[in-house]
């Protein structure tokens, strides 16, 4: 710091950090909501949450220190069941996380003494929408993110819904009729064993080595969602009949969630919600209006998350902290 300049004169900046079953994103927000800077590191499931919470102190002191930046506050996206008030992650499947106060462990390992505020990804995620992005102006949003899985937010009248346990928006567990897959959390058939990153990679293999004989069942170990996507976009057909199983499957999910919720808007958010928006949605509304009643989706807007960084959204829990709907 020059001589002379206080820590009254630096601008002060929001750190956002979006902790999700295959990286973790940081954006740091100044009080416009604009991004100043932005990063991304791998979640490694092989280490310990001891590990990968030291890397993430050092990605904040890095972005810290080269934006020059006095910040206000750190707020945290994690997934599984999150208690706000402790800042305790109870059960995060994706990341192999158990009884981790989070809030408690970045604190302690904070140099200064920076207030943390945690929350579960999915509602971060739809409060950086609704102060900054595609929710903005609504009361009445249904926010549903493919990633690595697939959740859901909800605020409803103004007024974030959580349930009774936190466990409301609970989408990816939803039975889809005639889907025999087993889901990680032991039911089977669950919504996300197909609308996910890994989900439509499964159902596309599974079409491919239906169809085809004597093949190197390790062919298709490097597909990735986007190669899914890429490849029905320009025709083939096997990439076709398996993101159209997966629109149809969202679609449905949509018609439940409309039917019971009568959202102005919903918003389509996670990596391959938003890569993979403008091929979809023309299957996704079909199945959506096969399964709900006209009232339910007359107005309804569906649209795609704006911000390009997941973490725009828990860095709003910094500056929103004593107004969250
Ligand atoms: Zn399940």
């Amino acid at each position: 710091m020059a001589q002379g300049e206080s820590v009254f004169m630096k601008e002060q900046f929001a750190l956002g950090i979006d902790i999700g079953g295959t990286k973790i994103a940081y954006a740091l927000l100044n009080k416009e909501g604009d991004v100043v800077d932005s990063t991304c590191d791998r979640f490694n499931p092989n280490k310990s949450s001891s590990e990968t919470l030291s890397e993430i102190i050092s990605q904040v002191e890095m972005l810290t220190t080269q934006n020059d930046a006095l910040l206000a506050g750190i707020g945290v996206g994690c997934p599984g069941q999150v208690d706000v008030k402790s800042g305790m992650v109870k059960n995060a499947v994706n990341l192999g996380w158990r009884d981790l106060n989070l809030k408690e462990e970045i604190q302690s390992r904070l140099s200064a003494k920076t207030p943390v505020y945690i929350r579960k990804d999915a509602d971060a995620n739809l409060l950086g929408e609704f102060y900054y992005g595609a929710a903005k102006g609504f009361s009445d949003i249904v926010f549903i993110c493919i990633g690595s899985g697939l959740g859901c937010s909800i605020i409803s009248n103004g007024r974030l819904v959580a349930g009774a346990t936190g466990t409301a928006g609970g989408i990816g567990h939803i039975h889809l009729e005639g889907n025999k897959e087993k889901c990680p959390c032991g039911l089977i058939g669950c919504a996300e064993t197909l609308i996910s990153g890994p989900g439509l990679v499964n159902r596309m293999k599974n079409y491919f080595y239906s169809q085809a004989n004597d093949i190197n069942p390790r062919l298709l170990d490097n597909l990735t969602p986007a190669h899914v996507v890429a490849a029905a976009s320009t025709g083939d057909q096997t990439a076709r009949l398996a993101l159209s199983d997966f629109s149809e499957g969202l679609g449905h999910v949509i018609a439940i969630c409309i039917s019971l919720l009568n959202p102005e808007v919903i918003v389509i958010g996670g990596g391959l919600g938003q890569s993979a928006f403008a091929e979809i949605m023309p299957a996704v509304t079909t199945t959506m209006k096969r399964h709900a009643l006209p009232h339910t989706y007359q107005n309804l807007k569906i649209l795609p998350a704006s911000q390009q960084s997941s973490a725009v959204g828990a860095a709003s829990l910094v500056w929103k902290s004593n107004i969250d709907p």
